[in-house]
């Protein structure tokens, strides 16, 4: 009962609801004690579920066998090939390409395979298969057997920064079938927001990273307010997938303060190349404690190098960009609430450790007010508002011929 205590504490009031005394099981190592019970739980959880008993056509049933057949001898394979496999053995009764495209993606959504369309048409027939190459990028006792004199400064590089080279992932995967297929994991590892691209042979593994953030490096620089997303509740992989998208759709790159890569385990500074700002995101997580409705915030900070000047338009173009990612990274949170509400730190000050002051939500904002939660200061909340505000630019033009 105390390890459920335990977890009841750390868990939103939402998600509360989804334990039941009933149905925790003690189980053993290399002991059946309560197995049993625990395999009935499962049993009925199932069958309660929406998609049991669905209908699934009798072709697609073939279709799956013939897949997990394959997984035995293949773990990687092109839809062109299945495609061709299928009508011309016409051993499942799947005639055109695209029958064979709604069936693989309804194995993707179940977890038989990975395919994605969009990347290269290529299927993981193993799903497992493609876990263990991950978990060898990720964890220590893989790491050992590959470690050589050579390579120690590039496996530092990985344990600390996240930094993965070609070369240690060659070290990594060379004793296995990972190697022969390393451009299709690393396509789908880069896919599914696990691994970011930083140059043509180095990789950014943000669950690697350790550092931890210094706020001096904003020394020379202007700021923006902090923009923040609150969460009642937030899997810190949404934060390493926000900033992997940004940094492939935004085409953003990893910001570098003197020699080393801005990049820490809750925070990370990525260059805005085409608009020549740095822009800063935080992670925080306050210690659940029951009071605080959103205990977790993913904080936005735009900067420049002095003496450039902060260009506003840069901060609301990033704002609507962001909001964007986030919606998209969140659209499988609870459906009956929003996922996250926008707000904004009470100060502008560099991002620090320890934050400056608190978060105001946006529906709560009006005009100039007292802030209620630090001691006595008054909240600017046009100067913090309106660098993520969108400035309309009224103009009058007039057109030829017509009168003033
Ligand atoms: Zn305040």
């Amino acid at each position: 009962m105390d390890f459920i205590s335990e977890i009841c504490k750390n868990l939103p009031i939402s998600l509360k609801k989804h334990l039941d005394k009933k149905r925790v099981f003690f189980v053993e190592k290399s002991s059946d004690k309560n197995l049993s019970d625990l395999k009935n739980c499962i049993a009925s959880t199932m069958k309660g579920m929406s998609s049991w008993g669905e209908h699934v056509p009798y072709a697609w049933a073939k279709l799956e066998s013939v897949l997990r057949e394959m997984r035995r001898s293949i773990k990687v394979c092109r839809f062109s090939n299945l495609l061709e496999y299928v009508t011309k053995k016409k051993v499942v009764k799947i005639k055109t390409k695209k029958d064979l495209l709604t069936a693989l993606k309804f194995f993707h959504e179940r977890g038989v395979i990975f395919f994605r369309n969009e990347i290269e048409k290529v299927i993981i027939l193993d799903v497992q298969w493609f876990v263990d190459a991950f978990k060898c990028i990720i964890l220590d006792e893989r790491h050992y057997e590959s470690k050589e004199v050579g390579n120690l400064k590039e496996f530092d590089s990985l344990n600390k920064y996240g930094l993965l080279s070609d070369k240690i992932l060659n070290d990594l995967w060379k004793n296995s079938d990972f190697q022969q297929h390393k451009q299709d994991l690393v396509n789908q590892m880069i896919d599914l927001n696990m691994l970011a691209n930083v140059e043509a042979d180095l990789w950014y593994v943000p669950c690697m990273n350790k550092q931890k953030y210094t706020p001096s490096i904003l020394d020379n620089c202007t700021v923006s307010s902090t923009l923040c997303f609150v969460f009642k509740f937030l899997p810190f992989v949404i934060f390493h997938r926000l900033v992997i998208a940004c940094m492939k759709k935004m085409k953003m790159t990893l910001w570098q303060h003197g020699d080393k890569y801005c990049i820490y385990h809750t925070v990370v500074v990525l260059k805005w190349e085409t608009k020549k700002h740095q822009v800063l995101f935080g992670i925080r997580d306050k210690k659940v404690n029951g009071i605080e409705e959103y205990p977790y915030s993913i904080e936005i900070q735009a900067a420049v190098i002095q003496p450039r000047p902060l260009d506003k338009h840069v901060c609301s173009e990033l704002r609507e960009n962001i909001s964007k990612i986030l919606e998209n990274l969140t659209m499988t949170f609870p459906v009956h609430e929003e996922a996250y509400l926008e707000g904004y730190r009470c100060v502008r000050k560099p991002y620090n450790n320890l934050p400056d002051g608190h978060i105001i939500l946006e529906k709560d904002v009006s005009k100039d007010v007292d802030c209620t939660k630090c001691p006595s200061h008054v909240v600017e909340v046009q100067s913090i508002v309106g660098f993520w505000k969108v400035c309309v630019l009224h103009i009058c033009i007039r057109l030829p011929g017509q009168k003033s």
